[in-house]
């Protein structure tokens, strides 16, 4: 007789938490839950087997509760690099409810050579530093990310963004392109030939979806203003969903 199924939480918003659960979802000792929260909450993301819960929880102690009012026996937070709150929250939960947690955090981009990137520390800093690297900005940091740079006197943006913005950019001059990867090198240059640009401003987020404009900023030897990481929770961290997967195994063997 098998035993009941355990119930782990993969905390999700990334193209990796959805391999993650993909790779779960077909361990029958396992009950896996997806949540998902801000506007990757509202992208159609069901695969069919594994429930899905959209919103936050309430802080750390919302989840707290949340993960012993189910007996959840493993929580994978596999949210984006720079959701740094809701990993905080997590490892701070899972600490106080004494449920093992590991962080799914993609491997950082690396720069090639003629690269000219420029790492600051956020947006702040890159908003300061932008008008004097180019006129042309092609700015894809995330709607959330976008108020400082308001503040850039002459400095025209192509802004990409995932999802539909709740209201205008507050920018003064700019273009808004809804899209969502992955991002092939080429047309990524074609893009920013077509606009004019002539400087990048991006998250250093990592992952191959998005790594094409990075590669059309060096073929047009443009400038790349890149906001660094907050750093990774303390604890275990894997950087791919099979390593997390592995990582599962021996915490919860079949
Ligand atoms: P955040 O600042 O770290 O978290 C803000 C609050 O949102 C958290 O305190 C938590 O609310 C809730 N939350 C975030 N992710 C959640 C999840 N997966 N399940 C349940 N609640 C969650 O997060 P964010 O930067 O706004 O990102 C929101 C979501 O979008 C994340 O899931 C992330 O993976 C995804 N995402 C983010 C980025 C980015 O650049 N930040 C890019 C792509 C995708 P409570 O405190 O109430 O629990």
């Amino acid at each position: 007789m098998p035993g009941p199924r355990r119930r782990v939480l993969v905390l999700g918003g990334t193209g990796e938490a959805r391999a993650l659960a993909a790779v779960l979802a077909a361990r029958p000792h396992l009950e896996v839950t997806v949540s998902l929260a801000g506007r990757t909450g509202r992208v159609a993301d069901d695969d069919g087997r594994t429930s899905r819960r959209v919103g936050g929880f309430g802080g750390a102690e919302g989840l707290a509760a949340w993960l012993r009012a189910r007996a959840v026996a493993a929580v994978l937070d596999a949210t984006h690099p720079f959701a740094a709150r809701i990993s905080a929250h997590a490892r701070a939960a899972c600490a106080a409810a004494g449920v093992p947690r590991l962080q799914l955090v993609r491997p950082p981009w690396t720069p090639a050579p003629g690269d000219r990137w420029i790492e600051v520390a956020d947006a702040d800093a890159a908003a300061h530093r932008l008008p004097g690297l180019g006129r042309r900005a092609f700015l894809t940091v995330g709607l959330g990310t976008l108020a400082p740079f308001a503040a850039c006197e002459g400095v025209w943006f192509l802004v990409r963004a995932a999802t539909p913005p709740p209201a205008p950019p507050p920018l003064p001059g700019h273009r808004l392109l809804v899209a969502r990867g992955p991002f092939a090198a080429a047309a990524e240059e074609a893009l920013m030939r077509t606009h004019g640009i002539d400087v990048l401003v991006t998250k250093a987020s990592g992952g191959a979806a998005t790594a094409g404009k990075l590669t059309a900023a060096r073929r047009l030897g443009l400038p790349v203003l890149m906001l660094r990481r907050p750093p990774p929770e303390p604890g275990p961290r894997a950087a791919t969903p099979d390593e997390a997967a592995a990582w599962l195994e021996g915490v919860l063997p079949p």
